[in-house]
């Protein structure tokens, strides 16, 4: 028996490191960036105004006020984009426009709202000392400094920043194409009506889900017989297209079990991890394509993913911290728990107003069939190996889905 955290470190070192692509930064959202992204130009690129207004100098309109406005005409007009902006000339306005470029000569700008809002001559009731409402070349970013590390998690405050330093691509780190893969001959797809013996396939789904979650590309073969020539008909030809193969079912101690029999002693190690649910796990590789393999039970499923999965591949996509947000709950009801093995048990967090510690109950009970008790969970309650009984009230460790 391997513990958990072996098998997570297998599998993480299984996915490796995605390869960087360059793509539209559009399409960046939640990639994580594979180079540094370097200014081509200064933010903002010129001196603008910030305010609606006149671009004057400001020794033109010193002690002017309410009772003494200034008076001065009005030179030319200068809306955002206007490229040919006429200098000004001492003793003149130009009526500007928030992000138009200051005129050379001027060095304050007065908001229309401190003006009788004159188009040939302007009435200003209010003085505006040197660089008043003008926004300096350069202050937000210096054109030839790193504006976003690589590293960098691209979510839309990011994104909007590599456009207006001249970006149209970036390199990141390109999510996988994966290949899941329902195993049982039990498996009916919905909804074709179902015999006794059978069940609805839902594995697929929900790994679904969650690896698009990850931005992975997913496809899905959802009910393979239980046979070898079945399995391997159904996967060896798509291996060609695919950067990931996950499994369900399979791979525990019966007859049987087609995800062992086919890959056992073909590039894929089947162990038994110390954990509770989701013992039996496996990985390697099937035509050099990386599989992970997990057991069938729908709970086991989820909780393979976020043991295993999901750190993995964020981990293969740059993400410096794939772990779930952790807190410390207290526990509304004792739990046990098997020697020896981590277990993760499915609960409800809460953080009542004003309490220090958030309160977390079980839903459902520790076995890996119960989807119902799954699906009315927002948290995994872990109790580590050497714990036996976690007592009602209290700590434990709380990882939030
Ligand atoms: P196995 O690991 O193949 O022995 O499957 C363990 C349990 O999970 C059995 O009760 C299966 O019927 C069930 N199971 C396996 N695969 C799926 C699936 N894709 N959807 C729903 N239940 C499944
Ligand atoms: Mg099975």
């Amino acid at each position: 028996m391997i513990s958990v955290d072996e098998h997570r470190a297998q599998v993480t070192e299984l996915l490796g490191r995605r390869p960087a692509v360059s793509r539209p930064v559009a399409e960046c959202a939640g990639l994580v960036l594979a180079e540094d992204v370097t200014a081509a130009v200064s933010l903002p690129p010129f001196d603008n105004s910030a305010m609606d207004g006149y671009a004057v100098r400001s020794a033109d309109v010193a002690g002017a006020s309410e009772h003494a406005p200034v008076e001065l005409s009005v030179g030319a007009d200068i809306p955002a984009g206007r490229v040919d902006v006429p200098a000004l000339p001492p003793g003149t306005a130009h009526r500007i426009m928030t992000g138009a470029p200051m005129p050379e000569g001027a060095d304050a700008v007065v908001m229309v709202e401190r003006t009788d809002g004159g188009t040939t001559r302007v009435r200003i009731h209010a003085e505006s000392a040197p660089g008043t409402h003008v926004r300096r070349t350069g202050e937000d970013v210096t054109s030839g400094t790193v504006a976003l590390e690589a590293g960098t998690e691209c979510g839309p405050a990011q994104l909007g920043l590599a456009s207006a330093v001249g970006r149209d691509t970036l390199a990141v780190y390109v999510p996988p194409r994966v290949l899941v893969v329902s195993t049982g001959t039990e498996l009916v797809l919905p909804p074709e009506p179902l015999v006794h013996g059978q069940i609805y396939e839902s594995n697929s789904v929900m790994l679904g889900a969650a690896l698009r979650a990850l931005g992975c590309e997913v496809t899905t073969v959802r009910s393979v017989a239980d046979d070898v020539d079945s399995f391997r008909a159904a996967i060896e030809p798509r291996l060609a297209d695919i950067d990931l193969v996950v499994t369900s079912g399979g791979v525990s101690a019966g007859a049987y079990e087609v995800v062992k029999d086919t890959l056992t002693g073909a590039g894929v190690t089947f162990t038994k991890v110390a954990m509770q649910p989701g013992g039996p796990q496996g990985c390697g590789t099937w035509d050099g394509v990386p599989v992970v393999t997990l057991p069938g039970n729908p709970v086991s499923v989820l909780v393979s993913f976020e043991a295993f999965l999901r750190p993995a591949i964020l981990s293969s996509l740059g993400h410096a911290d794939p772990d779930r947000t952790h807190v410390r709950a207290r526990l509304l009801e004792t739990l046990t728990s098997p020697q020896g093995k981590r277990q993760f048990r499915r609960g409800f967090y809460s953080h009542p107003e004003g309490a220090v510690t958030g309160v977390v109950g079980p839903r459902g009970g520790p076995a890996s069939h119960l989807l119902a008790a799954l699906s009315q969970a927002n948290c995994l309650i872990v109790l580590d190996e050497d714990t036996t009984e976690a007592a009602a009230d209290s700590e434990v460790e709380v990882l939030l889905l």
